[in-house]
C-alpha cells in the first residue's frame, strides 16, 4: 500500500512536471524570452571574500543568521545559473545540508522551523517559540542579551510574519498578529526592521504606545532619532514591490547599528522572505529576483564579517518551497527553465553556507534545531537544549 503510494506520489510530481514543461516550453514561447531578457538585465556582481578565518578557531564575537524562506536547492540553483553561475553564498567554501521536519509534521511551515532556528527546539507547525505543550521556549536574544549582547532582526516579511516573530514572540498560533507584536516591547531585540508602517499603525494604540515606549520608532533609517537611539524599530513604508534595495541596505545598517550598541558582540537574524511566495506561485523570475536580493544581503554580512575577523555568517532556510527543480538552462545569457512539482513545501532537506571562524561547526547533516544549539554553543560556551532528532520520521539503524 505504501509503496503504491510512493507510486503514485512520484507520478503525480512527474505529471506536473511536465504540465509545467508544456506550458512553458522555452524553444518557442515568448515568456521563456522575456524571463530570459529580465535576466540580462537583472544579472548583479558577487563577492568572494579572503579566507583567512574561515574555518578557524578564533573567537566569534557576532552571529549573522541569513534564512532565506523556501531556498530550496531548486531556488540556489535557479539564482545562481540566472547569475550567470555565481552567488555570492556559493563563493563561500563552507556548506551542509539541514533537515527541517517539524515536531508534529513531516513537513514543516514557516513558524516551527522559526522557532527551531531561534530556540534550538523543535514544535509544533504554526507554533511560534512554544513548545508542543504551549510552554514557552526560551529564544537566542532572551539567552543572549543577558550576556551583553545586542540582537537584531531584519526581514521583508510584515514583523509579525512567522520567521522574525520567532525571535522574540511566544504564540501558539502564528496568525495573532496583535499578540506578536504586543510581544515585542518585552523581547531581548535592541534592533527590529520589517513590513511595515501600515501593518504597525493597525495594531491597538496601547500596543503601538507600550512599542513606543521601548524603541525609536522611525520610517526612515536615515532619521536623526537613530543615531542617539538605545532601541530601534524602523518600518519602511513596504516590504514587498518598490521596497528597492531594502534588505541588503538595512543589513548593513543593522550590523553598524548593533555593533555600535553591543558590549559583547551581537546576534542578527536577517530573512529574505519572499522567495516562499514565488515558489508558491511556481513563478520563475519571482523566485529569482529574490534569490538575487537576498544574495546582496548576503555579500552585505559576508564583506562585514571579512573586515571584521570574528564574525560567523550562517545562510539557509526554513524549508524548501515548491518542490522547485531545474530542468536546463544557458548561464552565459542568464538564462535558466525551472520546473515545481508542488504549490507548497516540501519536507527536502536545504542548503546551508557558512563564512567565519567556527564555520566548519556547520558543514554536516544538521537539523534546524541543531544551527541554533551550536550558535548558542559557540557565543556562550554554554550547550544550548539538545536537539532532538524527530524521532518518527528518522529510522534508526
Ligand atoms: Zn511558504
Amino acid at each position: 500500500m505504501k509503496k503504491t503510494l510512493i507510486l503514485f506520489a512520484t507520478l503525480c510530481a512527474s505529471l506536473s512536471l511536465s504540465a509545467q514543461q508544456s506550458q512553458e516550453n522555452p524553444e518557442a514561447p515568448k515568456e521563456a524570452r522575456a524571463f530570459t531578457g529580465e535576466f540580462y538585465a537583472t544579472q548583479q556582481s558577487t563577492y568572494t571574500p579572503n579566507f583567512k578565518v574561515d574555518g578557524t578557531n578564533a573567537k566569534v564575537r557576532n552571529v549573522i543568521l541569513l534564512i532565506g524562506d523556501g531556498m530550496g536547492h531548486g531556488a540556489v540553483n535557479a539564482g545562481m545559473f540566472a547569475n550567470g553561475g555565481r552567488l555570492t553564498m556559493t563563493n563561500l567554501r563552507t556548506f551542509g545540508y539541514v533537515r527541517t521536519q517539524s515536531a508534529d509534521n513531516f513537513t514543516t511551515d514557516s513558524a516551527a522551523s522559526g522557532t527551531a532556528y531561534a530556540t534550538g527546539r523543535k514544535t509544533n507547525n504554526g507554533y511560534l517559540g512554544r513548545d508542543p505543550e504551549k510552554k514557552d521556549l526560551t529564544n537566542i536574544p532572551e539567552i543572549l542579551a543577558p550576556l551583553g549582547y545586542a540582537c537584531g532582526v531584519l526581514s521583508t516579511d510584515d514583523l509579525n510574519g512567522a520567521t522574525p516573530a520567532a525571535f522574540f514572540a511566544h504564540q501558539d498560533a502564528r496568525n495573532a498578529k496583535e499578540g506578536i507584536w504586543a510581544d515585542l516591547p518585552a523581547s531581548c531585540l535592541t534592533y527590529a526592521s520589517a513590513g511595515s508602517q501600515s501593518v504597525y499603525e493597525s495594531m491597538p494604540l496601547s500596543t503601538q504606545e507600550a512599542i513606543r515606549k521601548e524603541f525609536s520608532v522611525v520610517y526612515d533609517p536615515a532619521d536623526p532619532a537613530v543615531a542617539g537611539s538605545k532601541r530601534l524599530l524602523y518600518l519602511p513604508k513596504t516590504t514587498g514591490d518598490g521596497r528597492g534595495d531594502y534588505l541588503p541596505a538595512n543589513t548593513t545598517n543593522a550590523i553598524e547599528y548593533l555593533a555600535a550598541r553591543s558590549k559583547k558582540g551581537f546576534f542578527l537574524m536577517v530573512e529574505g522572505a519572499h522567495i516562499d511566495h514565488g515558489e508558491h506561485a511556481n513563478n520563475t523570475a519571482y523566485t529569482i529576483r529574490e534569490t538575487l536580493d537576498f544574495d546582496k544581503a548576503v555579500e552585505a554580512a559576508v564583506r562585514f564579517a571579512e573586515r571584521d575577523g570574528h564574525t560567523l555568517v550562517i545562510i539557509s532556510a526554513d524549508h524548501e518551497t515548491g518542490a522547485t527543480t531545474l530542468l536546463r538552462g544557458e548561464p552565459a545569457d542568464g538564462y535558466v527553465f525551472t520546473g515545481f512539482a508542488s504549490r507548497g513545501h516540501s519536507p527536502m532537506m536545504v542548503p546551508l553556507f557558512a563564512y567565519g571562524p567556527r564555520s566548519k561547526d556547520f558543514s554536516c547533516v544538521q537539523e534546524n534545531s541543531d544551527v541554533a544549539n551550536k550558535i548558542i554553543a559557540i557565543l556562550t560556551g554554554k550547550k544550548g537544549p539538545v536537539a532532538e532528532v524527530p524521532s518518527k520520521y528518522i529510522v534508526n539503524e
